[in-house]
């Protein structure tokens, strides 16, 4: 019986339009932990933080905490063998797009081209007054909150907080992908995070296949995935390349035997 990798590979191999989903479960084993469930960020945080009226009500209590996590502790982190093998597939044609909620930049580091942030992306900084962008590097993050060197304005991150809108043109972007998509690639995400979480049901009702990576089943696993290949990112990843080369006649990568194929 073929193995559901290569089943996986096959259906890749031969769809015309394959988008990526990502969630944070992609990124955990870059070391950045989920925000929600067991030891997620929100059991140890209160998320009022993180929302819209309070941070421009508090924003040096809201800037500490922000600081904290997504700049001392996440600006750490570095793209995974997962985040690499979506840049791999996009350069050899068979990845159309990303579409992902993490703020990390992990895809682009790992040279993902086509990336749609749907939640927006914590190494800029945009302006609340002027609407100037800053990359997070250049702002002095030692005195908070950060202001704009232009107008002296509020800097705030550009990710999506709790009371604003998905960003444009990531969203309009998002949901043309799962209208025009023949194969969902879903990767650590547990559809639980709306409205992100219908861009798949939407690509499924639009006709697409559904090929799920999860550490444990989701809400997606047995309401509309067709495969569903189950463990860490990386090591899942790693395989379903192996069985891409496979069946395009490649060895891979560190296993040349040295014999004529
Ligand atoms: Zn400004």
């Amino acid at each position: 019986m073929e193995s559901i990798y290569r089943k996986a590979a096959r259906m890749i191999l031969n769809a015309h339009h394959v988008t990526a989903f990502t969630g944070a479960g992609i990124s955990v084993e870059s070391g950045i932990p989920p925000f929600r469930g067991e030891g997620g960020l929100w059991s140890k945080y209160d998320p009022i933080f993180l929302e819209i009226n309070y941070f421009h009500t508090h924003p040096a209590e809201s800037w500490k905490l922000i600081k904290e996590i997504f700049y001392d502790f996440f600006g750490k982190a570095s793209p995974n063998e997962a985040h690499r093998v979506l840049a791999w597939m996009e350069q050899q044609g068979l990845l159309k797009a990303v579409i992902t909620q993490n703020i990390d930049n992990l895809h682009q580091e790992a040279g993902s081209q086509t990336v749609y942030e749907f939640h927006g992306n914590s190494q800029k900084l945009v302006c609340t007054v002027c609407h100037r962008e800053y990359r997070v590097q250049e702002v002095n993050l030692e005195q908070l909150p950060p202001t704009c060197p232009f107008c002296g304005g509020l800097l705030k991150p550009d990710f999506v907080f709790f009371g604003e809108p998905i960003p444009e043109p990531a969203n309009s972007s998002s949901f043309r992908e799962a209208e025009i998509a023949d194969v969902f690639l879903l990767i650590g995400t547990s559809g639980e995070i709306m409205p992100a979480s219908m861009i798949p049901q939407i690509a499924k009702s639009h006709g697409a296949k559904i090929i799920e990576v999860n550490l444990t089943p989701s809400n997606y696993t047995h309401q509309i995935t067709d495969i569903f290949l189950r463990g860490k990112a990386t090591e899942v990843m790693r395989k379903l390349k192996e069985a891409i080369l496979e069946l395009r006649g490649n060895v891979p990568e560190g296993q040349h035997t040295g014999e004529p194929q």
